[in-house]
């Protein structure tokens, strides 16, 4: 088995940015990214501080917006209006979850799309489905870059996604579809689900159930990518696959923490700097 270790890669793709941001701020390019948060989610404050980290690395700019959990649909809208015509912002980020009484699908969609730099505006979307260049959204971006930086063919495979999230399973779908998988994607209510993953070549994991997936529903020798991160009851985080026994029966496998988690980062770095690029050709 070897270890898909997503954090040396997403720190080799940050180290990239790094000189091609240097080299962007010769020819006065800077790159920012404004990140709004609604509410007081604990978990989203980490998220974000991750990020700001990262930015703080590279070189990018960044802006954060706390927004009380009272904040309505109009005022959120209005922040990303005002933030859309801000020139020298090139990239925005809604972090969710927000408060329930606020439409997140709503708000992505005024989004710009050159600035929407998590993909998730459907016009970005839609690209994605077109095979177009777009923002893709990052933790599919990032499993597509783990798995090529390891040398591990797509084409061809049967790829199982588990999990249709707006977020993950569906745009990781898409891109596996892309990159000329055969893809199977399943859900709760899918039947049968370990007859499905055990056919998986490659195996893509995002429920957010801690050790869901166990070595029985595991093909021997399947690429296995763990999206899921959960809070064990002492505070540690893992994953939704039952890492210690699944992981003797695979070829690759991703550790939680430490695979996927830092890719989607680095891949939202790229997007901002990719959202630069181009707003100032
Ligand atoms: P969602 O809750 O939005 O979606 C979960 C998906 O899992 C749904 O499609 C649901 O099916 C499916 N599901 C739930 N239970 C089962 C089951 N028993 N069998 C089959 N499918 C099931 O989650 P997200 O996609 O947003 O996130 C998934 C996990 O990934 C979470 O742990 C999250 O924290 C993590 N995550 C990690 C990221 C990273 O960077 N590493 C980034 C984003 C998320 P249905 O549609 O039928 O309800």
């Amino acid at each position: 088995m070897i270890l898909l270790e997503g954090k040396k890669v997403a720190q080799k793709i940050k180290d990239e940015l790094k000189n091609e941001v240097i080299k962007l701020k010769e020819e006065e390019i800077n790159p920012k990214l404004a990140v709004i948060m609604v509410g007081n989610d604990n978990a989203s404050h980490i998220y974000v501080r991750n990020k700001n980290r990262a930015c703080e690395y590279i070189g990018i700019d960044f802006e954060e917006y706390l927004l009380p959990e009272e904040t309505s649909q109009e005022e959120l809208i209005d922040l990303i209006d005002k933030l859309n015509k801000e020139k020298e912002i090139n990239g925005i980020l809604l972090q969710s979850p927000i408060p329930n009484h606020l439409d997140i699908n709503e708000a992505f969609k005024k989004i710009s799309p050159e600035k929407d730099v998590d993909g998730f505006n459907p016009v970005n979307v839609g690209k994605l489905v077109l095979g177009q260049d777009t923002f893709i959204s990052c933790t599919p971006y990032g499993i597509i870059k783990i798995l090529e930086d390891y040398n591990i063919e797509i084409e061809g495979k049967h790829a199982v996604v588990v999990g249709r999230s707006n977020i993950v399973g569906k745009p990781m779908s898409q891109c596996l579809l892309n990159k000329n998988a055969t893809v199977t994607i399943c859900h709760s209510k899918t039947k049968n689900l370990s007859s499905i993953t055990n056919q998986a070549d490659i195996l893509v994991v995002a429920i957010g159930k801690s050790k869901f997936i166990t070595e029985d529903m595991v093909k021997p020798g399947a690429v296995v990518i763990d999206v899921g991160i959960n809070r064990t009851e002492e505070g540690n985080l893992n994953g939704d696959v039952d890492f210690e026994n699944v992981s003797k029966k695979t070829s690759y496998i991703t550790p939680v923490p430490g695979g996927v988690g830092p890719m989607t980062i680095a891949m939202l770095m790229t997007n901002v700097v990719k959202a630069a690029k181009e707003q100032n050709k």
